[in-house]
């Protein structure tokens, strides 16, 4: 899939692997780095060579999700898109092929296994009530004929 971003990038391919995810991770984590810096980042992590590294770099810039400047032999990587941006897209991408129905319960999960401040739970709390104002008895199910999801719905 292909989109417009602000900000003088033409065009980004939204998906990117879940390694490419991480070296991403460590990109933001740097601001602006070197690929030295990115590969001595990403072996903390990970045991890739600095050659497959280097591959996945330049198939991040050719998805749009880094620039890149050259100072005589250096690369300098820089993220397209901040982190936030991207965490937001990634998570509303998989819950969008999710089933309608579903959503409540694997957000319970989430919840359940996340790792939450005070704070956080405050703003939960605040937007459930407010949630529940408004929510329906139940959720229609909107997979193309799942037959399990309709056996629960009756
Ligand atoms: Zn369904």
């Amino acid at each position: 899939m292909i989109t417009n971003v602000d900000e003088g990038v033409d065009w980004m391919e939204l998906t990117v692997s879940n390694s490419e995810w991480d070296l991403m991770r460590v990109v933001w984590s740097l601001d602006q780095a070197t690929s030295a810096q990115i590969i001595a980042g990403i072996q903390t992590q990970r045991s890739w060579s600095a050659s497959t590294i280097k591959t996945m770099l330049k198939r991040l810039v050719d998805k749009g999700w880094l620039t890149f400047t050259k100072q005589g032999r250096r690369f300098n990587y820089q993220a397209t898109i901040d982190e936030h941006t991207a965490m937001s897209q990634r998570v509303a991408d998989c819950f969008a092929q999710i089933c309608d129905m579903h959503k409540g319960e694997i957000l319970y999960q989430v919840i359940d296994n996340a790792a939450l401040s005070q704070s956080d739970i405050e703003k939960l709390q605040i937007l459930l009530a407010q949630k529940a104002l408004t929510a329906p008895q139940a959720v229609a199910c909107n997979c193309i004929e799942c037959r399990q999801c309709q056996e629960e719905e009756k």
